[in-house]
């Protein structure tokens, strides 16, 4: 049989194997395979599936130097800044600095990513408009899911739940939220119900952003399992950031976290944004606003990693490279085993398609081709050294490659 690409001599889950790619799909792994139109010679490199990035802010990405200095350094004028900047963007301008942002996790090895879009009062739907532009041009490098997120409340910000409605019927994939910023429980209680039913009438997944406060107060990860239970959404649910979970006692985080694990509803966490926001007021020593990840693991919640910002009022890194969101990871919730390092990758992988619900995914035959070569020999070295990715390969075609030159200049003495 001849193949339209064959990745040779690559390591798949630790051995070595050729994988054998027909149109957009794997067709076989193993091998040695002969013929095909063309080869990629693996030479012992990691053969992974492609990076899935779960959470960014395409909308908001490179908005750095368009900020206003920030003279009290607090997180309320950065806030205030980051309106300014909203309201005077255009579509056009969005869908520039997110198209930045799209390449550049492609050539991290990057093939699907989703991303949420601020709804609201501010800038309407812009964001959403200059995305899903952005969605378009890239069409070829990835896919891209667009959720409509309420950055700035649904009842604190009237008008956005007509916004919510439209955002979904024009093109919003997956339904966001935000209710710890709503006026205490009872609002988040509304407000989850509200984000629920919008995509239970859309047939669209959830993708929340829950309680990412350092305060112990909010406990609306509790609300939306429990809706999400209650209409039987639990596996089309994620919550992501979950800050103030690190702040509750610990009886109540393993009961909420076994709750979560019973209906299905996912997680995702985003330490390069958190670890520099949260905790800002504590003397030391100072929280970090992880969600217990180790415990949510041992439940057997599904936890993706998220990049959420890159150079924006919040947080001014960045590179939406994910094999970087695994090592923040591996070392804010302090993951060094082999089967700990293994985690660290699957929620950079596997866990955070899972999180987007991307079918057929993986490195075995029926799969689709979304592929990275990673220039390591094992995934620890590829994480340890943030190996080049040699080649990305999305649905069959080789989209990105990297080579890096380096040479040392010995020197007598
Ligand atoms: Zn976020």
């Amino acid at each position: 049989m001849s193949y339209d690409l064959v990745i040779r001599g690559g390591r798949v889950g630790g051995a070595v194997a050729d994988v054998a790619i027909a149109g957009e799909r794997i067709a076989a792994v193993g091998g040695p395979f002969e013929a095909a139109l063309s080869v990629l010679d693996a030479d012992g490199r990691v053969v992974s599936p492609a990076f899935v990035q779960p959470h960014i802010h395409l909308d908001k990405v490179l908005t750095g130097p368009l900020l206003g200095p920030n003279r009290s350094g607090t997180l309320s004028e950065a806030i205030a800044l980051s309106h300014a900047v909203k309201r005077a963007a255009t579509v056009e301008e969005i869908r520039e600095r997110a198209g930045r942002v799209i390449r550049a996790a492609v050539l991290a090895g990057t093939t699907a990513l989703r991303s949420h879009i601020d709804v609201d009062t501010i800038g309407g739907l812009k964001g959403l408009r200059g995305v899903a532009n952005a969605r378009e041009d890239h069409a070829d490098l990835c896919t891209l899911q667009l959720v409509a997120f309420p950055q700035e409340g649904i009842w604190r910000d009237p008008g956005t739940d007509e916004l919510m409605a439209e955002a979904m019927r024009s093109g919003a994939d997956v339904v966001g939220g935000m209710p710890h910023w709503e006026d205490g429980l009872d609002a988040a209680r509304r407000h989850i119900e509200f984000c629920l039913r919008l995509a239970v009438e859309h047939d669209a997944d959830v993708d929340m952003h829950v309680d990412e406060t350092d305060d112990p107060y909010w406990r609306s990860f509790e609300l939306l399992i429990e809706e999400a239970a209650r209409l039987s959404w639990g596996s089309r649910t994620t919550a992501g950031h979950l800050c103030a979970m690190a702040s509750w006692e610990d009886a109540y985080a393993a009961s909420v976290i076994a709750r979560a694990a019973a209906a299905g509803v996912m997680v995702a966490t985003n330490p390069p944004t958190n670890l520099m926001l949260q905790g800002r007021g504590d003397a030391e020593p100072r929280r970090r606003g992880i969600p217990r990840v180790k415990e949510l693991l041992a439940a057997g919640v599904v936890v993706g990693a998220g990049q959420d910002c890159v150079d924006d009022a919040f947080y001014p890194f960045g590179s939406a490279d994910p094999l970087q969101v695994a090592l923040i990871v591996a070392h804010a919730v302090q993951l060094g085993t082999p089967a700990e390092i293994a985690a660290a990758l699957r929620m950079v992988t596997t866990d955070a398609a899972r999180l987007l619900r991307l079918p057929d995914y993986g490195v075995t035959p029926g799969a689709r081709a979304d592929l990275v070569v990673l220039d390591a020999e094992t995934e620890r070295d590829a994480l340890r050294e943030q190996a080049p990715r040699r080649w990305v390969v999305h649905g069959g075609r080789v989209v990105a490659e990297t080579t890096v030159e380096r040479r040392l200049h010995r020197h007598d003495p």
